[in-house]
């Protein structure tokens, strides 16, 4: 049981929880009924964020995928003044020289009625996200038996929500395990890369850094793909949403992940294939200002 902190401001970067209305509550305390629709059926919203210099970055685009999220849930969310105070109080005294990862958990509440639950959690960025972006990762595609723009065509789908529903993106990330790999790329039955079960993927093709475009596609829009696209004008790139198959990508001049706790990490070998590294890689580290250790 970790020590209590309630009330209490530390500067350490062991696992906190704050929860709307209630502050900082032990990290062992309780804070669902049993009830509660995001554990009876993953019917929630989350975000991600990565904490550094003891600021969530990002935090207003977070909010904002948050906001547009509920509104395909039809979720009700407290006002964004109140996400504020719940994620400042989390982040209160974390010490600055720790990346954090910070999570803002918002489910439909209990099953007889009542309002959503709200809290935050903040942990230190595990060792093994951080030497990634050193190390790069190998990827293996593996088929998520719909056709790419599916989901987009049904309108009772919400969408490119970053539901609390991640059973299938466990289970994606345990098939990775078992295959040896460290990730996955899911790729559309009819034939084109989507997204990883928790990364976005990122590509250059000449001097144009690609992502797959989520609008049609109906993949998370991710935050930090959207920053570094925006951004890549510093480095003289130009920035362009599109589709590729793996083939196409295998073939590109560079291949990356992204996602907001992990940042950016290149993808070194795809489906047992070795790649040389990209010369551009550490400038896109540089871009996005993930510390790479
Ligand atoms: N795609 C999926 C399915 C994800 O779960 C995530 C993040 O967890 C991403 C993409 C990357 O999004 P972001 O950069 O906003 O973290």
């Amino acid at each position: 049981m970790a020590p209590s902190s309630v009330g209490k401001v530390t500067a350490d970067p062991t696992t906190r929880i704050a929860v709307l209305e209630r502050g900082r509550v032990p990290a062992g305390e309780p804070v669902l009924r049993g009830d509660d629709l995001g554990v009876l059926q993953g019917d929630g919203l989350f975000e991600t964020m990565h904490l550094r210099q003891g600021q969530p970055w990002l935090r207003d685009e977070h909010l904002a995928r948050l906001a547009a999220s509920a509104v395909a849930l039809e979720l009700t969310l407290p006002p964004a003044a109140d996400l504020v105070e719940l994620l400042d109080a989390v982040c209160a005294g974390w010490p600055t020289q720790v990346e954090g990862a910070l999570r803002l958990v918002c489910t439909r509440g209990p099953a007889v009625g009542g309002p959503p639950t709200v809290y935050a959690t903040l942990t230190e960025v595990p060792a093994s996200a951080r030497a990634a972006r050193r190390a790069g990762i190998s990827v293996a595609t593996l088929p998520l038996g719909v056709p790419a723009e599916a989901r987009t065509g049904l309108d009772w789908l919400p969408a490119g929500v970053k539901s609390t529903s991640y059973a299938v993106n466990s289970a994606a990330r345990r098939w990775a395990r078992r295959a040896g790999v460290d990730d996955v790329l899911w790729v559309s039955s009819d034939g084109y890369a989507l997204e990883g079960p928790t990364a976005n993927v990122v590509w250059l093709t000449g001097d144009t850094l690609c992502t797959v475009p989520a609008a049609s596609t109906g993949i998370l829009p991710g935050t930090t793909a959207a920053w570094l696209l925006g951004h890549v004008g510093e480095l003289g790139l130009t920035a362009a949403e599109r589709m590729i198959t793996p083939a196409e990508l295998s073939a590109a001049d560079g291949v990356w992940f992204t996602s907001s706790v992990r940042g950016l990490t290149e993808v070194h070998s795809l489906d047992g294939v070795r790649r040389d590294r990209c010369p551009r890689t550490p400038a896109l580290h540089a871009v996005l200002g993930f510390p790479v250790p």
